[in-house]
Order: structure tokens, then C-alpha cells, then sequence
């Protein structure tokens, strides 16, 4: 569904932060691409989102080539670690609103509206305002908020940094849970890698702008492409 041909990126026209990156993303794969801060996987995330364009290479969307489409003709979904909700709006109103943005019918956003809070078992939240919410609860609505205009693919960095450790856990299963029933696409973007190797179908391991190795969980661990992997892969939070 999403193709990097020789995708490089710099931002200050010297350093590379992304090295002739290479990555076929397949539909409805949970891809996660994991590795240390600042080896370049937010940077891949944005450029493949929009908010960042690549320096050189090609990036494909259905085969599409996407560098000079803006970012809400995407169809992308995202969700962040500080993707706040508008505090302001009832639940029900933040997620009409990307709808309203982009010209839904009133008539399709309720329906749409519902269907994506039952996608996270929280259709009855929808009149709470967001401070009435627990952080695990907001989360879930960000992520429904994502889902509410049907992404083909959706986007996340970091979703779960700020919970705590029961609360990660517990938002990883339900990612899970809604990954298996929607059949979305998810790329994932994380530096934990216990976190990684319970929810992916892949994992693309990131060092320094380079994607050291693209495995599924189980072969990374037994079968590491060289001593970085299998140091970190190894190491444990
Ligand atoms: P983290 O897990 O900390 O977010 P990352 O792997 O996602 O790290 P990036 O955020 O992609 O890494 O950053 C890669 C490199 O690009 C870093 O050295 C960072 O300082 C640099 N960088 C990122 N965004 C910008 C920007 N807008 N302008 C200049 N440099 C940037």
C-alpha cells in the first residue's frame, strides 16, 4: 500500500537524517519501525504524512506517487503522543470536526461520528468534554478521531508515551484489537521494543537514518542482521 523508493531527507541541506530508505509496506500490516531517538523514524512518518517533504526519492501511496499531494488529500490518519483534543468540544464534536473541515454532509457525520467511537468502546463518552475524560480515555478518543473519516492507512507516533505502564498496556491490546477487526494499515513508531515485538507484524529497526533490518518479531530475536539489532532488540527498558 505505501512504497520508499531511495527516499533521502535532509533538513539543513548537509546531514542526511534519512539514507536512501527502501520499504514496501503492505495492506493491512501492522508495521512498526522501531529504533534509538533521532535515527530518523518521526522524520519518515511526516514525509509520509505530508508535513515533510523528501529531498530526493520517491514515496507511493496505492501506487500513487504522493510528494506533492498536502497532507488532508491523503487520507491518512494520524494519531500522536500529544495529538491534544480541542477542550473546548464535547467528544462528539471533536471528531465531527475534521468532517466539517472537509465538507462531510451533515447528515453522514453522526453516523460516522458513532461508528468510529464504537470502534473503541467509548460510544458513551460522546457528550463528555475531554478534562471529564482519564488520559487512557483520551487516548482512545484521538484514536477514533483518526478513524472517523476512514483512513486507508493510519499513523502513529509514540501513542502511548505519556500512560503509564498499566494504562500502555492495556492501549496496546486495544490497538490490537481494533488493528484485527478493521483490517487498517497501521504503522507504528516507537523506541520500545517490548512494545514492538508484542503488537507488530513487522518491525523496520532504525539506526542512524538507515533501516538496519525489516522482520518479523520472532526473526529479529533469533535471527539479528548484525550486532545492532541484536543489541538492541536485546536490551530491555
Ligand atoms: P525520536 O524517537 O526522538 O522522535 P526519531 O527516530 O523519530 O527520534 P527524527 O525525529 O526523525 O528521529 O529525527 C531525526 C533527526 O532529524 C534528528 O537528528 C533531529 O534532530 C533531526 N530533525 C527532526 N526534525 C527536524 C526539523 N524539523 N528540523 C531540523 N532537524 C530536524
Amino acid at each position: 500500500i505505501v512504497a520508499f523508493r531511495d527516499v533521502q531527507k535532509t533538513y539543513d541541506g548537509e546531514s542526511l537524517v534519512v539514507k536512501s530508505l527502501n520499504l514496501d509496506i503492505r495492506e493491512g500490516e501492522f508495521l512498526t519501525m522501531l529504533g534509538p531517538s533521532g535515527s530518523g523514524k518521526t522524520t519518515c512518518l511526516m514525509m509520509l504524512a505530508g508535513f515533510e517533504t523528501a529531498t530526493h526519492g520517491q514515496i507511493l501511496l496505492k501506487d500513487r506517487e504522493i510528494n506533492r499531494i498536502p497532507p488532508e488529500r491523503r487520507n491518512i490518519g494520524m494519531v500522536f503522543q500529544s495529538y491534544a483534543l480541542f477542550p473546548n468540544m464535547s467528544v462528539r464534536e471533536n471528531l465531527a470536526f475534521p468532517l466539517k473541515v472537509r465538507k462531510v454532509p451533515k447528515a453522514d457525520i453522526d453516523a460516522k461520528v458513532r461508528r468510529a467511537l464504537a470502534m473503541v468502546t467509548m460510544e458513551k463518552f460522546a457528550d463528555r468534554m475531554p478534562g471529564q475524560l482519564s488520559g487512557g480515555q483520551q487516548q482512545r478518543i484521538a484514536v477514533a478521531r483518526a478513524l472517523v473519516f476512514e483512513p486507508s492507512l493510519v499513523l502513529m507516533d509514540e501513542p502511548l508515551g505519556a500512560l503509564d505502564k498499566q494504562l500502555r498496556e492495556q492501549m496496546q491490546y486495544e490497538i490490537k484489537r481494533i488493528h484485527a477487526q478493521s483490517g487498517l494499515t497501521i504503522v507504528y513508531v516507537t523506541h520500545d521494543q517490548d512494545e514492538a515485538m508484542t503488537m507488530s507484524d513487522r518491525i523496520a529497526v532504525f539506526n542512524n537514518g538507515r533501516i538496519q533490518q525489516l522482520a518479523a518479531p520472532s526473526d529479529l530475536y533469533e535471527t539479528p542482521d548484525n550486532a545492532f539489532v541484536g543489541r538492541f532488540i536485546g536490551e530491555s527498558n
